[in-house]
């Protein structure tokens, strides 16, 4: 059963809202410092609700309707850099066409291709930002994977050391 009704297919309302609001603006407002109160947003915006498979803010990017730094694009794929860095480097990396990969637990196999496609394009403009001591690459899926945008993106981090567990 649904739990929806977000108007840009990312995180919906709870009970009202100003809930979800708080949701999103506490999961974006914190650098790549990574405090705690970062890692209590990434605990808020897991627990918020499913998500709907509706346009995104990243087709008002694609569109150039919003303003973006893009840092590579071909056919496919756009990478532009994330407005709420988590690491000196943090790059957004997205399918132009989303034809249903909301998230990645979405996939079938007529998407393996475009997959590909990310997971090179991360590779390619790793390189173009000089991560050549290395890099990560996430890919946040539903709500317990902390996703906020549904519009499959990889994150590509670097620029400093990486810890491990990830939070
Ligand atoms: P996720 O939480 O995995 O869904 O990641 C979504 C990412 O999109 C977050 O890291 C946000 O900071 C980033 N983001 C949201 N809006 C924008 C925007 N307008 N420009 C660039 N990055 C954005």
């Amino acid at each position: 059963m649904s739990r929806n009704g977000g108007a840009q297919g990312q995180h919906p309302p709870t009970t009202a809202s100003g809930d979800r609001l708080a949701v999103i603006a506490s999961h974006l407002s914190h650098s790549w410092l990574g405090s705690p109160a970062h890692m209590a947003s990434e605990k808020e915006a897991a627990l918020a609700p499913e998500p709907v498979d509706g346009p995104t803010i990243f087709d008002k990017i694609i569109r150039k309707e919003i303003p973006s730094q893009v840092v590579y694009e071909d056919q496919k794929v756009l990478a532009f850099r994330d407005i709420t860095p988590q690491a000196p480097i943090h790059i957004i990396i997205i399918p132009k066409v989303k034809d249903g990969l909301s998230r990645l637990s979405k996939a079938e196999e007529r998407h393996v291709e475009v997959l590909g496609n990310l997971l090179y394009a991360a590779n390619v403009v790793a390189k173009q930002e000089g991560l050549e001591d290395g890099f990560r690459i996430v890919i946040n899926d539903g709500p317990e994977g902390c996703q906020s945008v549904y519009h499959l993106h990889v994150h590509l981090l670097g620029g400093r050391q990486m810890n491990w567990p990830p939070g």
